[in-house]
C-alpha cells in the first residue's frame, strides 16, 4: 500500500461516523448498470433522472456490468465512469466514489480490443504456474485501463463434478492446483499495490461448495459434510485469503440445506473467524432475495436481507431494485440489525475504496489506459493457449502433420471464433460472433495460413447440437478421398452460466454421427475438441488416429491449434481433471480404493483395472518421450512438522526439446478417514532438450500429507506413505 495514498484518504472511521443511515446502507448496495442506462444505445448513455435517483437519493455505492450485453469502448468507460463520479461528487454529501465491479474471467471481458486467454481450466492444464499470473497481471492492465477497479475472479471452486457448467472457469478437480493457480491468479490481478494504476482487487469466488452440485445443474444443491468441504474446497479459499485477496463473492446455492447467503457459520465463523478475512462479502447475482424466491428459507424479502446481513454479508448485488435499502433501512430502524452491525460493512467497503485509490482519483490516468491492447499481449496469449493444448491421443505419432499435406478441415469448430474463446467473451454467454475482432482467426483460417489455400478443403458439415444434414456427408467423403487427413474440429460452443447445463456429458449426437461417418471414410481423422467440459467421447478414441484437447483456449487458440498440429509447437498440457469414459462413471483421480465399477471384480491393488477413465487425469502427450527415474528421498522417517527433500531424475529420451510437468503425489495406505488412492502435493514445469537429463527437486513440509478426519481436524497422521512420481514410487514413515 502506498503510504501517499494512505495520509490522502480521509480517515475513514470519522467518515463513517458522520454518515447517515441512508448512505450507510447506499453503500452496501450493488446495482447493474442497466438500471441507469437507456437500453440498447451505442455507444452507451447513461440516463440522468434514474442515475439521480441511485447515486443521489439512494446512495448506491457500486455498479456492475455494463447494462449493454457487449464490450465498450475506452472512450464508453470513461463516459459512464466520469458521468457517475461527477454526479456523486456534485449532489452527495460525502462525496464517497463509486467502485465498479465487473467479470474479467479470463481477460478483460466487457473491453472492447481486450485480449482473451484460455480459461482457467485450460490454464491448469498448462501447469504453467509463471503463465497464470502473466495472463492475471495482463487482464488487471486492460479491465484498470477502462477504469474499473474490482475484478470479480479468480474462480477457486474446485471442479470435481464435470457435468457443472462452469467447469471451465475452474482449474479443475485438484485441491492444491486450485490453491496454486489461484493465488497466482491473485497475486498477478492485484500486484504489490493494489492502488496503483495498472492492479485491480481481486475477488475470490463462489465462497462455498458451488462447484460440487448433486446433479450437475447450476445452482443446485449440494451435500457436502463439513470434512469434505474442509479436505477439499476449503483449502484453495484459505490460500487466497493468505495471498491478499481484498474481496470474496458468496455461493448461489445452498449447501447442507442452509442457502450459502443465509449460512452464518460459513460466512463468518469460519471465513472470518477461521481464515481470517478481513474484506469485503459482495453476494452473487439476486442472491439476497432468493434466500425468499427460490430457496424458501427466508418468509419475506426482508427476512431475506435480515438472514444475509446477520450470516455476514456486506454489500448486496441486488441487482435491479431498490428492495435491499428499503428493507435494511426497515430493519435498522426496527432495531432488528444493529447500527453497529451495518457500519462494520461500511468500514470494510470504504478501505477497499481507499485501498484500489479510489478518495485520491477516480478516473483511469494516462499511464493506465496506455495499458489496453499492447502488442506483447498477443504473444503471451497465443504462449498460454500454446501451453494449455493437451494432446490425449497421438497413434503411431501420427501427429504433427506435414506442411506439405492436403488437409480437409471439418466440424462445427473449425469456422467458430466463440467456441475458442466459450464463456465471458465480450458478452456473458460468449456466443456472439459480431462482438469479435474483426481480425479474429478461425481454426481453418490458422490452418490455411500455414499450409496454404490450396492445400485445405473445408466444410463445417455439422452443427453443434440438432440435426445433422446427411446429404452434405456424401460431397464430405468424396473431399476426404483426396486428403492425407481429416481434421475434425468439434466440442462445444460458447455458454456460461446456467445455460450451459446439460443432461448428458456425452457429445452431441450429431457430432458423433457425424465423426462415425468421416471414421468410415478410412481416411485417417484427428480430432480436436474444443470444450469448456471433457464431453464423453469414447466410441471414436480407438479410431481415431490423434486427439488433441483444446479447452477454450481464447484469442490465441486458432493458431496455437495450428502451431501444434503441425509441429511448430511440442504440446506440453496435461488433464487438470479426469476425461470420463462414460456419462455415468464420474469419477476424480484421487478416488477411494471402492470407487470402482463392479463389486464383484476383485481388488487388484491400489489400481483397480475397474478404473478406466477415458484418459487419467494428469495425462498429456508430447512429440518427445520423458522419463523419470531414481526418486530418491533424503531420509525414509519423519516428523508432522518435518520437511521431505525428494529428487527426481528426468530425461528426454526423445529427439525433440519439450516442456515436461512432474507431478509428485502422496499415498496413505491406512488413515482414519478412508485414504485416496493418491494426491497431488506438488508439480513443476521444465523445458528439457533431447538427450539431457535433469535433477528435479522438491521440499514438501510433512502438514501437506494431512488429512481432514471425523472430527474436522487437521492432522497428519502417523503411517506408512508412498510418494509417486510417474512410474517411480518410494515409501516413508510418519511417527509421532
Ligand atoms: C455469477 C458471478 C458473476 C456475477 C456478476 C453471476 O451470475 O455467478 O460469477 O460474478 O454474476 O456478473
Amino acid at each position: 500500500m502506498n503510504p501517499q495514498r494512505k495520509s490522502d484518504a480521509p480517515n475513514l472511521e470519522l467518515l463513517v461516523s458522520t454518515m447517515s443511515l441512508e448512505e450507510k446502507i447506499g453503500q452496501m448496495t450493488q446495482l447493474d448498470l442497466l438500471t441507469v442506462a437507456i437500453p440498447n444505445t451505442n455507444p452507451i448513455v447513461l440516463d440522468e433522472a434514474k442515475l439521480h435517483e441511485a447515486v443521489v437519493v439512494n446512495h448506491v455505492g457500486s455498479f456492475i456490468n455494463n447494462g449493454a450485453n457487449r464490450a465498450l469502448s475506452l472512450d464508453e468507460w470513461d463516459y459512464v465512469n466520469k458521468t457517475i463520479q461527477e454526479k456523486i461528487k456534485q449532489h452527495t454529501p460525502h462525496k464517497i466514489p463509486l467502485l465498479y465491479g465487473i467479470d474479467s474471467i479470463h481477460g478483460a471481458t466487457f473491453v472492447r480490443g481486450a485480449t482473451l486467454f484460455p480459461h482457467n481450466i485450460g490454464l491448469a492444464a498448462s501447469r504453467n504456474i509463471e503463465l497464470v499470473r502473466r495472463t492475471a497481471e495482463i487482464s488487471a492492465k486492460e479491465t484498470r485501463a477502462a477504469g474499473l477497479r474490482w475484478n470479480f475472479a479468480p474462480v477457486v471452486d474446485v471442479g470435481r463434478n464435470p457435468l457443472w457448467a462452469r467447469f471451465p472457469e475452474t482449474f479443475g478437480e485438484d485441491t492444491h492446483m486450485a490453491s496454486i493457480m489461484g493465488v497466482a491468479a491473485i497475486e498477478g490481478f492485484q500486484g504489490n499495490d493494489v492502488g496503483s494504476c495498472d492492479t485491480v482487487a481481486a475477488c475470490m469466488k463462489h465462497f462455498l461448495g458451488y462447484s460440487f452440485p448433486l446433479n450437475g445443474k447450476d445452482r443446485s444443491p449440494a451435500w457436502i459434510p463439513e470434512n469434505m468441504l474442509r479436505e477439499y474446497f476449503l483449502p484453495p479459499f484459505r490460500a487466497a485469503v493468505q495471498a491478499g485477496v481484498k474481496t470474496v463473492m458468496v455461493n448461489s446455492a445452498e449447501i447442507n440445506g442452509i442457502p450459502v447467503h443465509a449460512n452464518r457459520f460459513l460466512l463468518t465463523d469460519l471465513l472470518r473467524g477461521e481464515l481470517g478475512f478481513e474484506g469485503v462479502v459482495v453476494s452473487d447475482w439476486e442472491d439476497v432475495i432468493r434466500i425468499h424466491t427460490w430457496h424458501r428459507r427466508a418468509t419475506t424479502s426482508a427476512e431475506a436481507v435480515r438472514m444475509s446481513i446477520e450470516a455476514g454479508l456486506d454489500m448486496s448485488m441486488v441487482p435491479f431494485d431498490f428492495s435491499f435499502c428499503t428493507h435494511l433501512r426497515q430493519l435498522v430502524l426496527d432495531k432488528r440489525i444493529s447500527i453497529e452491525r451495518v457500519e462494520e460493512s461500511v468500514l470494510r467497503i470504504l478501505r477497499l475504496k481507499r485501498d484500489v485509490g479510489l478518495f485520491e482519483n477516480t478516473s483511469p490516468e494516462p499511464g493506465a489506459r496506455a495499458n489496453l491492447g499492447r502488442p506483447e499481449y498477443k504473444a503471451a496469449a497465443l504462449a498460454a493457449a500454446e501451453e494449455s493444448l493437451v494432446l490425449l491421443k497421438n497413434g503411431d505419432g501420427f501427429l504433427p502433420l506435414q506442411k506439405t499435406a492436403k488437409i480437409l478441415v471439418v466440424g462445427p469448430a473449425s469456422n467458430s471464433i466463440s467456441t475458442l474463446h466459450g464463456c465471458w467473451s465480450f458478452t456473458w454467454q460468449g456466443k456472439d460472433e459480431s462482438q469479435y475482432p474483426s481480425g479474429s482467426k478461425s481454426i481453418v483460417d490458422c490452418i490455411r495460413d500455414k499450409i496454404g489455400v490450396e492445400n485445405v478443403i473445408h466444410h463445417m458439415g455439422c452443427p453443434f447440437e440438432g440435426a445433422l444434414e446427411t446429404q452434405a456427408i456424401d460431397a464430405i467423403s468424396a473431399d476426404a478421398a483426396r486428403c492425407d487427413a481429416i481434421v475434425l474440429c468439434m466440442g462445444e460452443d460458447a455458454y456460461a452460466e446456467t445455460p450451459g447445463d446439460i443432461n448428458d456429458l456425452a457429445l452431441p449426437q450429431c457430432q458423433m454421427e457425424f465423426a462415425r461417418r468421416l471414421i468410415a471414410t478410412g481416411r485417417p481423422v484427428v480430432i480436436v475438441l474444443v470444450q469448456g467440459r471433457c464431453r464423453v467421447i469414447r466410441e471414436l478414441v480407438p479410431s481415431a488416429k490423434a486427439i488433441l484437447l483444446a479447452f477454450w483456449p481464447g484469442s490465441g487458440g486458432s493458431q496455437a491449434i495450428a502451431n501444434v498440429l503441425f509441429g511448430d509447437v511440442n504440446p506440453s498440457g496435461k488433464l487438470p481433471c479426469t476425461y470420463p469414459r462414460y456419462s455415468n462413471h464420474l469419477i476424480t483421480y484421487d478416488r477411494k480404493t471402492t470407487s470402482r465399477l463392479n463389486e464383484d471384480t476383485p481388488l487388484t491393488g491400489y489400481l483397480p483395472e475397474e478404473y478406466a477413465p477415458q484418459f487419467e487425469f494428469g495425462h498429456g502427450l508430447s512429440y518427445t518421450i520423458f522419463r523419470s527415474s531414481n526418486l530418491r528421498l533424503h531420509a525414509k522417517i519423519f516428523k508432522a512438522d518435518g520437511e521431505i527433500n525428494l529428487e527426481v531424475d528426468v530425461t528426454n529420451t526423445g529427439k525433440r526439446a519439450g516442456l515436461e510437468t512432474i507431478e509428485v503425489y502422496s499415498r496413505q495406505l491406512y488413515a482414519s478417514i478412508t485414504p485416496p488412492q493418491k494426491r497431488l502435493r506438488a508439480f513443476k514445469k521444465i523445458l528439457l532438450q533431447p538427450g539431457k537429463t535433469k535433477t528435479v527437486g522438491f521440499n514438501l513440509p510433512v502438514s501437506s500429507l494431512a488429512i481432514v478426519d471425523e472430527y474436522n481436524n487437521t492432522v497428519v497422521e502417523p503411517g506408512e506413505f508412498e510418494i509417486l512420481v510417474g512410474e517411480e514410487k518410494t515409501a516413508l514413515t510418519v511417527k509421532e
